[in-house]
């Protein structure tokens, strides 16, 4: 296939990220190329899966039944000594969905076509081209050959391993620590309890930091997850394995259809996700939720803040990061501050030890916290409200506890 070799924009990556860059740009009337180095977009899913409807109405997704699979309700939270606790969401209106991800990227993808984008595929970007430290182009290796596309801006939505970001001087390297390790199996024939409630599973023995996840596709089938610390000593792997095994009454008869692995940033967003003729979008900005690492969502958000940005920037003929610089201010100001919070929380719940879960679970289950506290915790709410109930009930907490109020 032949492709021209001037465009507006170039996408790079059709995740979440570049199928939605790519629908507002075309939108917009920009002349937009997304390129994947994949030969079918889609497969295979680094994800859980898991979509809530927040994101699916900032999103303006329509749910259809080919990706939208299963209706989630509710979520079931198991702590360390196995104490169950349910939470209903849907009372509250926050609902969502466990989704075909690979079903769900090639219809977004085919949205961007009909609006006038096209797509790449089978085409690895290798560096940029550069003017000074202005982006001008990309280079693909594609097909056996060297080649290079030029634009008026790069949206680098290349993922959590973000080269392009790279390659334009952006610093988007974290340190391990900074990112959770995911291992995943889809699995079929596994027995579930209620297909409308996603299971979470906490303590030190089942996912340092972390969390080991149950997301039912159906009756029978579901996402089988883990994501722990990324300087564990442990693997992801091995960590699920081991819980797989610890479970082998309910998982004896199951076995999987798809294996995933994958990098989850779970901290603050890339400093400057800006250059000059460059954005940064999704994972390659590292905007994902700090303590779920949920990321498909924001990934949605920040493509269409960039897309408004960028074809500003584009229609004026100034494409400089003084320029780009908007979309970094528009996302801080209106999801920076609680992703914040949200990091907050998470570094305040990484170090409950199983007792002090344990002493949570057992909270809720008496009515001393409500258990949509628990949800709001997601969203960087309730933490103080947390914390005085844990002082309350466990004093050795305190100390580290109430530094916690302060942050
Ligand atoms: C195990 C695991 C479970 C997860 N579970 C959930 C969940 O349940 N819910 C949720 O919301 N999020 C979840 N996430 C996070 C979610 O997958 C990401 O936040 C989301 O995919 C980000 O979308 P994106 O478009 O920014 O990047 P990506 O989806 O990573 O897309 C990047 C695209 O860029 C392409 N690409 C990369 N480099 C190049 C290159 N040099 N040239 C050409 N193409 C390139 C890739 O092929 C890919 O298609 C999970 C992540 C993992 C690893």
């Amino acid at each position: 296939m032949n492709y021209e070799k001037e465009w507006d924009v170039i996408i790079v990556g059709a995740g979440p990220a570049g199928n939605m860059a790519a629908q507002e740009f075309a939108k917009r009337g920009m002349k937009a190329l997304v390129i994947d180095r994949k030969q079918q977009i889609g497969p295979p899913k680094r994800c859980g899966e898991g979509l809530s409807i927040r994101w699916v109405k900032i999103g303006k997704l329509k749910p259809n039944p080919r990706w939208a699979l299963q209706e989630i309700t509710g979520a079931t939270l198991v702590a360390p000594n196995g104490e169950k606790v349910y939470i209903d969401t849907g009372s509250t209106g926050q609902t969502g969905y466990i989704i075909e991800r690979s079903q769900w990227e090639k219809m977004e993808a085919e949205k961007a076509i009909r609006s006038g984008a096209k797509y790449m595929l089978k085409a690895l970007v290798t560096g940029l081209v550069m003017e000074g430290k202005a982006v001008k182009g990309v280079k693909v290796s594609r097909e056996g050959k060297e080649e290079e596309y030029y634009a008026k801006l790069v949206v680098a939505c290349d993922g959590v391993d973000s080269m392009v970001g790279r390659y334009a001087g952006l610093r988007t390297a974290m340190p391990l620590g900074e990112c959770d390790s995911g291992y995943q199996y889809e699995m079929a024939n596994v027995p579930i309890e209620n297909p409308n409630y996603m299971e979470l599973y906490f303590g030190t023995n089942v996912a340092p930091r972390g969390y080991v996840w149950v997301f039912p596709k159906g009756k029978d089938v579901a996402n089988v997850g883990i994501g722990i610390s990324g300087d564990s000593a442990e693997t992801a792997k091995d960590c699920l394995d081991a819980w797989i095994e610890a479970n082998h009454e309910r998982f004896k008869d199951a076995s999987i259809t798809e294996i995933n692995a994958g990098v989850i940033p779970v901290t603050k967003p890339v400093g400057e996700f800006v250059g000059d003729g460059i954005m940064l979008v999704g994972d390659a900005a590292r905007m994902v939720n700090p303590i779920h690492g949920g990321g498909m969502g924001s990934a949605l958000e920040a493509a269409q803040m960039a897309a408004e940005v960028g074809t500003a920037a584009i229609k004026k003929g100034d494409t400089s990061k003084k320029e780009l610089m908007a979309y970094q201010k528009m996302w801080q100001e209106k999801r920076g501050g609680e992703f914040k919070k949200i990091l907050h929380v998470r570094h305040f719940v990484e170090k409950l030890n199983d007792e002090q879960f344990n002493i949570v679970a057992d909270l809720v289950k008496k009515g001393e916290l409500k258990p949509e506290m628990l949800v709001d915790l997601g969203h960087g709410k309730g933490l103080a409200e947390l914390i005085k109930a844990l002082v309350k009930a466990s004093p050795s907490i305190t100390k580290f506890a109430l530094s916690f109020l302060k942050g």
